[in-house]
């Protein structure tokens, strides 16, 4: 069996060592004589594995007592309805565009209040990220909302705007345990778990605490309001426990790893060669500035579709997979989350470098 450099922006890979232990214990839990996808989600030894992955997560990421953290369902696509239904007690909230993600979430927003729209950078494919320092932001928004790594178009947010006072709003589904963040920066923080933590069908949000109330939009359903998650533990019905699990034993492999500080920096490593490359190179190059550059997704393209269709197949002989770029951006992408070893990367760019040899430039 080979395993393969799996580039998709997710579900995404996963650590070896994870999946290797999960196999180890797919028969026989630690003694239950089952697979953790048999037992009760009330049970005591499930209990204790989603209270392990919780406290796992919050030593990762250093958040305080008054942040709740909720494993919900519905992915990062039903917060964005959650996210106005608890938020919204105006009626009003500021949206920054930096790609399709945060689109899809001022467009739902849109659908339950007033979603102003205060920055965005579609006047050039979102291939920037705005000057947030200064921003026209209603008095009386309820919130400032932020796609924070735009997995399609490879930009981050190194900086986080200037809220001017407002609860800031993040979707962190492609960078999530990236680095380390500063939680108190932010009211929430979610993300979905499928690109840089587990398999899919958990999101995970850290909230603050006084956000999570009663005082929610009428008729949100029961299960859209965080306060019945965070009265719960996360248990009001049936959770995705076998996700949960996983991403529990991928919090373990962070902190061997050495914690969010090491990540930060094998990132770093991973993105710097590859992006060097890219600057270097007469065929391939990058699609976005510079200073806004994504250490999660990276796009590129050659500007001929042939040739990057040739790419992206004999790429995928080489065990290079997942390639094609997301489908309304076209060209190639590679995301390198936190379970792509630098092996991965500096083995993508060694195949770059031998097709530039073979199709230079004209
Ligand atoms: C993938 C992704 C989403 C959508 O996630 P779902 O779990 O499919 O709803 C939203 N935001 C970002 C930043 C993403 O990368």
């Amino acid at each position: 069996m080979a395993r393969v450099y799996n580039f998709s922006a997710g579900p995404a890979m996963l650590p070896e060592e994870v999946l290797r232990e999960a196999a180890a214990e797919m028969l026989d839990y630690h003694g239950s004589g089952m697979s953790v996808m048999e037992m009760s989600h009330r049970g005591k030894i499930f209990d204790r594995i989603i209270k392990e992955a919780e406290a796992d997560l919050r030593e990762l990421m250093n958040i305080p007592d008054n942040y709740k953290v909720l494993f919900m369902q519905g992915g990062a696509h039903l917060q964005f309805s959650a996210v106005p239904m608890n938020l919204m007690k105006n009626g009003k909230a500021a949206y920054i565009l930096t790609g399709q993600w945060a689109k899809k979430a001022q467009a739902e927003a849109a659908r339950y209040g007033d979603a102003v729209v205060v920055a965005s950078s579609a006047d050039k494919t979102f291939s920037y990220i705005p000057d947030c320092s200064d921003l026209d932001i209603p008095e009386d928004a309820d919130y400032v909302y932020i796609c924070e790594n735009n997995t399609i178009y490879g930009t981050k947010f190194w900086e986080l705007p200037n809220t001017k006072g407002h609860i800031l709003v993040s979707d962190i589904s492609s960078c999530f345990l990236s680095e380390p963040v500063d939680v108190t920066k932010y009211g929430v923080l979610y993300g979905g778990v499928q690109k840089n933590i587990g398999p899919a069908g958990i999101v995970i949000a850290i909230i603050r605490e006084d956000l999570i109330t009663d005082d929610v939009m009428e008729k949100t359903p029961t299960m859209l309001k965080w306060k019945t998650h965070a009265d719960n533990d996360s248990l009001y019905n049936t959770p995705p426990t076998y996700t949960i699990y996983i991403c529990g034993k991928v919090f373990k492999w962070l902190k061997k790893q050495g914690g969010l500080e090491a990540m930060k920096e094998r990132n770093e490593k991973k993105a710097k060669l590859l992006y060097d490359y890219l600057d270097s190179s007469k065929l391939f190059r990058g699609t976005v500035e510079k200073k806004d550059r994504s250490i999660m997704n990276v796009p590129f393209v050659i500007g001929d579709k042939d040739l990057e269709a040739q790419f992206v197949k004999e790429a995928e002989a080489e065990g290079l997979v997942s390639l094609k770029g997301h489908r309304s951006v076209g060209g190639m992408r590679a995301s390198i989350y936190n379970a792509m070893p630098y092996e991965g990367v500096a083995a993508l760019v060694d195949f770059m470098k031998r097709f530039e040899a073979a199709h230079p430039a004209q």
